[in-house]
């Protein structure tokens, strides 16, 4: 879906209507694949319109939603501080759950501190937009998400994007940044479309040759990467210690079953945060029974390790036996898988004949993606069985043969 622009209100009016046209055709043909809400999700298991359907397309990448240490810490924090903060954390809105949490984040990520924020956008833009300025350079891989973006925009920083996880590229850059001023790298460390991991020892290498700080976004690595399912470094065998990455981004609302961003790293850096962040200094915080979630979870993921495991165990089956049956899934390895099909049209329709089938899944359409790679974007979790799993590939191998994605 185009977003609606315009020089003048004209224009904006116009293509707003052209917008809700299209929106309105596509529900006619019921083509219109968004913001269907769910009556009930335990698990893998959603009804949405009455309909029972396999939950393909969520971000619970350890099945810990509804989880009762989890849901239990939420009722506790409730009943002490009720359900928000009634203004920022700078000022009167920071609770004991909060530090806790916060504690929680930095033990969890190995450093020294850490701030937790109301998003995880805010916390990537807030962050980015706060620590540099026009003097300074950044450089963003290609697919890095669009919170990224918006506070590399934002920081009004020397702006750099480079081919996506090209290590070449990304030393170019380096090399051809100015001298002065501050160098600032970001990279997802799971793209979230993509579902293909950084070459995180590559880039720690030319942040280091360069003199250049790494911030590194976890948002989809955060119970995914690593046996224990602490992210990135472990996933590298990289010890967290030495301190490599300045800043560790993550959110609090994928594996987490909660909502928020964090930013962990130094004391100094960290600090320096805590007095700059906007979205944290003027944006009300983490309602209270969500940080208490959030830190539930996190001892959750570290006292079940078989979820880590079982999830691990899911990906690969999942990942092989789709390319076993020729769907392409360009270069995923995690449990973001990418299903190109093309052609958007097949998209809508595929996405549609399969919720009809009881398998709910979403297609990313452009501007999202490259035209040419518009995709299903499917998602295994450590909450689904293989034959789960197994059925959600018969009924897309089906639907790609009966639409000629796939030769019969
Ligand atoms: N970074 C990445 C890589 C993401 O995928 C997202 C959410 N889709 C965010 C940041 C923003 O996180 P949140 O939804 O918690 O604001």
């Amino acid at each position: 879906m185009t977003k609606p622009t315009g020089t003048n209100e004209q224009t904006l009016l116009d293509r707003a209507e052209i917008l809700n046209q299209r929106i309105q055709e596509a529900k006619k043909h019921d083509l219109y694949p968004y913001m269907h809400s769910s009556d009930a999700v335990k698990g893998v298991h959603v009804t949405v319109h009455g309909r029972p359907m396999l939950q393909f397309a969520s971000y619970s990448y350890l099945d810990l939603l509804g989880h009762p240490k989890i849901n239990a810490a939420a009722k506790k924090a409730i009943e002490e501080f009720g359900t928000g903060t009634h203004g920022v954390r700078f000022l009167a809105g920071t609770t004991r759950i909060h530090v806790e949490l916060e504690k929680k984040i930095a033990a969890f990520k190995k450093t020294e501190t850490a701030i937790a924020v109301a998003s995880g956008y805010g916390a990537n833009f807030g962050t980015i937009s706060s620590l540099i300025g026009r003097h300074d350079t950044v450089i963003s891989d290609k697919l890095n998400h669009a919170s990224i973006v918006d506070g590399c925009i934002l920081s009004r920083a020397h702006f750099v994007r480079f081919e996506h996880n090209d290590m070449a590229a990304l030393e170019k850059a380096l090399a051809e940044a100015p001298k002065n001023g501050t160098k600032l790298v970001v990279v997802d460390a799971v793209f979230s479309m993509d579902g293909d991991i950084i070459n995180l020892p590559e880039v720690i290498k030319l942040c280091r040759k360069f003199k250049a700080l790494l911030m590194v976004d976890e948002a989809h690595s955060l119970g995914v990467l690593g046996k224990k399912g602490t992210g990135i470094e472990e996933h590298f065998g990289i010890d967290p210690k030495e301190g490599l990455i300045d800043i560790k981004m993550g959110t609090l609302s994928k594996t987490i079953p909660s909502i928020g961003g964090y930013i962990a790293g130094s004391t100094k850096l960290v600090n320096y945060l805590r007095h700059s962040i906007r979205p944290f200094i003027f944006s009300a915080p983490i309602p209270p029974p969500s940080a208490a979630a959030a830190k539930a979870a996190l001892e959750v993921i570290k006292d079940e390790p078989w979820r880590v495991e079982k999830l691990h165990k899911n990906t690969d089956y999942f990942l092989k036996a789709l390319r076993a049956r020729g769907f392409d899934t360009l270069k995923s390895q995690t449990a973001i898988v990418p299903i190109i099909i093309a052609d958007e049209t097949k998209a809508l329709e595929m996405t549609r004949l399969a919720r009809s089938e009881g398998i709910f899944i979403v297609p990313i359409l452009p501007p999202a993606v490259q035209p040419n790679t518009t995709r299903i974007r499917a998602t295994v979790t450590a909450g689904h069985s293989l034959q789960e799993i197994d059925l959600a590939i018969n009924v897309f191998e089906k639907i790609a043969k009966s639409l000629g994605i796939l030769r019969s």
